[in-house]
Formats: structure tokens, sequence, C-alpha cells
């Protein structure tokens, strides 16, 4: 088991497990995935490559890495195969290693998935009928113990490097079979190697890849293939999974530019959303810096109530946050902020907050719109779900505000993959630990 070495998360006094970007195998190999070019460029000098054939090997197995799902350098038909087992005994691409996978009766998939030091986290992937969507973990549990989500009740917290998490979007391709394939394959079967197709459909277009693979030792692959959102599964990204996202900035930035690189994994940052509790003075380095969609978990519209619900909200508190939201860079009218609000029986469902809501976004003059989440229960949240009715009354409020109040429609209830419900077995916090690490949280 790999050790992991300790890291302070902001907000909290007592340093976190969290793992160091590269951690060799038992075996001495060094696990690519999650390092972008420049970082395997140096280590294939360092493996003693000059630097022309370090430069060359690494975009050429960045390629098949991140672009073809490759995990055999074997099958990197354009190295040269005496180069291959001289790549094979000093590296290695691998992949988080899959626990359990649940379907649920509603389409929605979950997968429990185990780090090399044996740290449990979950990815889940829900489809509908215009795009798939998965739901990216960046943590292991979650410092912030908001107190109705399921995420922040774990003892077990570490950050997931960069591999953990594109290895998510990397399993998702695989289980979803959405790798292009050599040219003979993707004519033959542009699904090859999928489990998941149900609904039989085609690509609405053929990628464009050139004929047979040219398979001549050394040749730049020379393959055109973009992914686009045409006939895929997999077409968007929430990093909506366990952990809060700004709290590991470095390694959620890293996996993400792998995410977008138009060699890598190749999906636009239009098609990307972060979430976030409201870790104030990292929302512009967001912006900045990787330049996704953001969310913002609101939840509350007074102080009382979202210090209760949210209790990052004692530090950074709403006129900070929706400030650091109309400072976003990048957010427009086409490029709108969605705040999210899970409903809540008689704790944030009045008329009065829907109206309160309305009036907080528009004296912010924010380009918003808000997700109604009903709540998803868990056992002990003590919190109940707002009826049907109330929440439709409040969303039609805030409609007429003018503002879109979408109501969210839980999804994969039944595999406990919904929203706020994703807990793996780690053990459970006390009540006085989660209190200490929310007061930890609150402290200026
Ligand atoms: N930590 C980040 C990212 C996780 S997103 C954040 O909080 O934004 C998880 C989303 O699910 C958040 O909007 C969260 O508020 C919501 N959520 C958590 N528990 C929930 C529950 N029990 N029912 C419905 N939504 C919940
Ligand atoms: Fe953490 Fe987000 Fe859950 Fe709050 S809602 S405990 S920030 S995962």
């Amino acid at each position: 088991m790999a050790d992991t070495a300790l890291m302070t998360i902001p907000g909290l006094s007592d340093p976190v497990p969290a793992a160091r970007d590269i951690t060799p195998r038992a075996d001495g190999r060094i696990d690519l995935l999650g390092l972008p070019r420049t970082r395997i460029c140096e280590l294939f000098a360092a493996a003693g490559l000059d630097a022309k054939a370090a430069k060359l090997r690494a975009k050429q197995v960045f390629h098949w890495l991140y672009h073809r799902g490759v995990t055999d350098f074997d099958s990197m038909t354009d190295i040269a195969k005496a180069m291959r087992p001289w790549l094979a005994t000093r590296f290695v691409i691998g992949r988080p290693e899959i626990v359990e996978a649940q379907h649920s009766t509603d389409g929605t998939r979950k997968w429990l998935l185990r780090t090399a030091d044996g740290h449990d986290y979950e990815m889940v992937f829900i489809p509908d009928e215009t795009r798939g969507t998965l739901c990216v973990s960046s943590q292991v549990g979650c410092t912030l113990n908001c107190t109705f989500c399921h995420t922040g009740t774990m003892k077990l917290v570490r950050n997931l490097t960069p591999g953990e998490i594109v290895g998510q979007v990397m399993l998702a391709r695989d289980a979803l079979g959405e790798w292009p394939k050599s040219g003979a394959n993707l004519s033959a079967n542009p699904r090859a190697g999928g489990d998941l197709r149900q609904d039989g459909a085609t690509p609405t277009k053929a990628p464009a890849l050139a004929g047979a693979h040219d398979l001549a030792d050394d040749d730049d692959d020379d393959d055109d293939f973009h992914y686009t959102a045409d006939g895929r599964l997999l077409t968007n990204i929430v990093m909506m999974g366990m952990g809060e996202p700004l709290y590991n900035f470095d390694h959620v930035r890293d996996a993400l530019m792998l995410v977008m690189d138009g060699d890598g994994l190749a999906l636009s940052k239009r098609r990307i959303t972060l979430s976030t509790s409201g870790v104030v003075p990292m929302m512009a380095r967001c912006g900045a810096e990787i330049g996704v969609n953001l969310a913002v978990s609101l939840h509350g519209v007074r102080k009382d109530v979202r210090d209760e619900l949210v209790p990052l909200n004692k530090k950074y508190g709403l006129e900070d946050l929706l400030q650091a939201c109309a400072d976003y860079p990048g957010a427009s009218n086409a490029r709108r902020i969605t705040f999210e609000y899970v409903m809540i029986k008689g704790k944030n469902d009045s008329d009065d907050d829907a109206r309160e809501l309305v009036r907080l976004l528009k004296a912010y003059n924010l380009p918003a719109k808000v997700n109604l989440i009903p709540f998803n229960p868990w056992p002990g949240s003590g919190y109940e779900c707002s009826d049907p009715d109330r929440i439709r009354r409040f969303s039609n409020i805030v409609f007429e505000g003018g503002i879109s109040a979408p109501v969210r429609t839980p999804r994969g209830r039944d595999i406990d993959a919904a929203c706020g419900q994703l807990k793996t077995a780690a053990e459970k916090k006390s009540r006085a630990q989660r209190d200490r690490e929310a007061a930890a949280a609150a402290a200026v």
C-alpha cells in the first residue's frame, strides 16, 4: 500500500492525508495517468531518452493515453516496436480500481472506486434524453459538513490526485465504449467494446478518421478525430461528486486541463461545471485558470439558515459569495451561473425565501439560473424534503422574478446515487468531530 503524505486544507487546523502526484508502484514503475505532456516528457528524459526523443515519445504516449484510452504500450502502433518494452518496464497507465458497479432502474449508474492506498470514492453517470452527465468526485469525503449532505459525515478525507480525478472520466469512457478505435474497427462499429448501449442508436455523425491506421514505426499519428457531443453518451461533466473541488484546486485544475486538452479527452469547457459550496478566495482563480461553468451551492438566503446548512457561510458570508459570483470571469447571460438550492421542508422553502432569493440575485446583477433540488433523504439527516406543491410554488415565484428555476428530478435514489447521497462505507464521523470541523471551517 502506498503511503500518503499530509497536507493542510484551508480552513482546517488538522492536516489531512493527500497522495503525492506521482506514487511509484510496488514494482517501481510510474503510473502516467493524470500527468501532463510536459511531466511525461521530463520522466522520459530522466529515464534516459535524449531531449528530442523524450519530447516525441511524450507527445505520442499522451495522445494514446488520453485521446485513445489505450492502457497498453504494445498497442501504441506508431511507437517503434523496440521502444515499447522499454516503456513498459518503466511506466504503466493505470485506472482507478472498480470495487462495485451499480445500475439504477432509471438508467443512472454508480461506481465505487478505490485508490491505490485503499480509499473509496464514487462517481455517477446520469443519462437523459439529450445528454449524459458524469458526476465526478474531487475528494474522499468532505470536510465542510453541510448538515443536509451525507458525504459530509464521512470520517476519512483526502484530496484525490489528478490521476484519480481524470481517471474517473477515463473509466466512464471505458465502460461506455467511447474511445475512438482504429480505422477498421471504427467503421465497422464505432462503439465496439461498449457494454452499455441500450437504445441501439448509432452516432449521427461518423468520426472523420482516415482509413486504416498507419502502422509504420515513428510516424506521427495523423488522425484528426475530434470529439463532439454527437451520438456520444458521455457529453457533460459536473464536479458535483464527493468533496469540495475548490479545496483541492490544483489537482482539480490539472485534471480538468487534461479533460479539456484538444489532444486529450477534448471536452469543451462549456460542457464542464464545477460546483462549490462557496470557497470565495478560490473562485476568481477557478474562472481564470480553469474557465469552466460555475455552480454555487446556495441553499439559504438568510445568514442564520445558511450558517446552519452550509457552515462555511460563517467564514465566507452571502455578500462576499454573491460578489465573487458577480466577478466570476466568463459569466454572462449566455453562460449563467447555476445556483443550487436544496428544498428542505420548513427550513428554506417559504414564499419569503423565494422572493429574497430573487432580490439577492438581482441586487448583484447576476446572470443566474436556479436549480431546485428536492432534498434527498439519508438515515439520520433530521431533515425532510419540501412537499411537491411547495417546491412548485417556490419555483413559480423565482420564475416570475425573471429567473429560470427548474426542479431537478432526483436520479438514482434507489442506488444512493442522488445528490448528497454519496458516501462510502468509511467510518462515520462522530457528532463531535463534525461540529469541530464545522467550527474550524468557519474560523476566520
Ligand atoms: N462540495 C461541492 C460539490 C458537491 S455538489 C458543493 O457542495 O457544491 C453536491 C450537490 O448536491 C451540492 O449542490 C449539494 O448541496 C447537493 N446536496 C448535498 N446533499 C444533498 C441532499 N441530501 N439532497 C439534495 N442535494 C444535496
Ligand atoms: Fe461537502 Fe458539498 Fe456535501 Fe457540503 S454539500 S458537505 S461542501 S460535498
